[in-house]
């Protein structure tokens, strides 16, 4: 998958890529870096010296095309100062707005969705070479989803797209629209990938999906992700597993006990539930209950003690009442999640919830967000402190960008752990003791002998 015919190709100038949103997008700007690098466009961090200019944007929260926007203003005057500089715009916003896109920002050059992701080269060419603007958005996936290739940000983990769109319908969410349904790529093809990534020395593989746990229902023989897990789990040099985002109806036992079973499974769940009370669920048709939700976290605890569960929820959905508002603050406590995405309830086009009559003012919405926050984070500092004096795993993803000296990794359960040594370490796994804990991150110390061989090779460099 990744790409190789460099020595074929002659330079067509630089690309700078902009990704918003979730690791969907990221992975998209992989293969968009890829696909690129196939007609000679090779990667910049300097938006300035950009002869190609990507905005890969995000929908689901309102303001996001505002953002946008405001974004592409300002990349018009680097457009302006540098003579055949392109911008080009992708993701959700792009396969929402279209054409509309070229009218509000007229200097934008490509216009490009969600399912075209292949396309892109050939748009890319076409305004280049014809100088005019090119807008092309599929309304579905293609029937054979072609093989992209790809340029990873990373040279340890590496997101591993296995399902495509979303088939539920929540009232609130946009995700359907721009996505489209759910489509599985074959476990062969996935399992290529991952062969490809353990030969060139990738330790962790993360699955990726914005409904992962219905991975495999539409293949033919059907499949699930508790076998594909197996399957990757019969790479040796990949030590982790994970899988993101599900949905707990579809958190079938062959999931849970495909990561009980198999090693380099990551002992991490991560399961939305959205809000903590039945009428709220009822009314997003979430497709399950309070109940429900409770015996998917019961089964993963029953087989998995130490597990680590964490969730994403909305406050202030359209006439969520205060005391429904604090079933969701109560749940949070009940279930003692390990930490939890919160957001305030924003109405977004193309959902049904965004036209109901009883919207909440933003003061409350945003009044009830900081409270939830705060129980939030009291609940997930009791869960990190059940860390404090023991040593864990941790995968070194290199220098804190806080502090330089420190080191930053996250553990099998997603923790983050902050503690001193080399940046040689990155994208190794080194044993950590915990010694302290807040609600965010862990702090904690080389184990023993690691520290001391360091110790010892800095000696003998002296
Ligand atoms: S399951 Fe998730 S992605 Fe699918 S519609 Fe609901 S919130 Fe959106």
């Amino acid at each position: 998958m990744t790409a190789t015919t460099k020595d074929k190709k002659k330079t067509a100038g630089k690309v700078y890529v902009e990704t918003f949103g979730c690791q969907m997008n990221k992975s998209d700007s992989e293969h968009m870096l890829g696909l690129l690098d196939e007609i000679g466009y090779s990667q910049t961090a300097d938006l300035k010296s950009a002869d190609l200019m990507i905005l890969n944007t995000c929908a689901i929260r309102e303001g996001a095309e505002d953002k946008v926007y405001s974004y592409l203003g300002a990349w018009r005057k680097v457009k302006d100062s540098r003579e055949g500089a392109l911008i080009a715009v992708g993701g959700c916003v792009a396969q929402d707005a279209g054409e509309a896109m070229i009218k509000r920002a007229p200097y934008v050059d490509i216009v490009f969705g969600t399912h075209n992701l292949h396309r892109l080269p050939d748009l890319v060419v076409k305004a280049r070479d014809e100088g005019r603007r090119v807008v092309e958005v599929f309304q579905e996936l293609p029937e054979d989803l072609p093989e992209l290739p790809v340029i990873r940000q990373s040279d340890f983990s590496a997101w591993v797209s296995v399902i495509y769109g979303c088939d539920y319908n929540c009232t609130y969410c946009i995700v359907p629209y721009v996505r489209g349904r759910e489509k599985s790529r074959t476990p062969e093809e996935i399992m290529e990938e991952v062969e490809e990534l353990a030969g060139a020395g990738y330790k962790e593989v993360t699955f990726l999906g914005q409904n992962v746990t219905a991975y495999g229902h539409d293949l033919d023989p059907a499949t699930n992700l508790g076998e594909l897990i197996r399957l990757a789990g019969r790479f040796e040099p990949i030590k982790r597993i994970r899988f993101i985002t599900g949905h707990p109806r579809d958190l079938q036992d062959a999931i849970i006990d495909a990561v009980k079973e198999v090693a380099s499974a990551c002992e991490y769940f991560h399961i939305p539930i959205q809000a903590g009370d039945d009428r709220t669920l009822r009314r997003m048709a979430r497709g399950h209950d309070v109940d429900a939700y409770r015996r998917v976290v019961e089964r993963i605890r029953d087989r998995i003690p130490d597990a680590a569960i964490t969730s994403d929820l909305i406050v202030g959905f359209p006439g969520e009442t205060e005391n429904e508002f604090m079933n969701t603050v109560r749940l949070v406590e009940e279930i003692c999640f390990d930490s939890c995405n919160t957001a305030a309830y924003s109405p977004r086009p193309h959902t049904p919830s965004a036209n109901w009559p009883d919207q909440l003012p933003e003061e409350e919405k945003y009044e009830r967000l900081r409270f939830l926050n705060t129980v939030v984070s009291e609940v997930s500092h009791r869960r990190n402190k059940r860390y404090l004096g023991k040593t864990v795993e941790v995968l070194v993803e290199g220098q804190s960008e806080r502090n330089p000296e420190r080191l930053t990794g996250r553990t099998r359960t997603n923790k983050l752990v902050n503690f001193e040594g080399p940046e040689s370490l990155r994208g190794t796994l080194v044993d950590v003791e915990i010694t302290s804990a807040n609600p965010w991150a862990l702090r904690g110390a080389l184990r023993g002998a690691l520290r001391g061989a360091l110790r010892g090779a800095l000696n003998s460099d002296q």
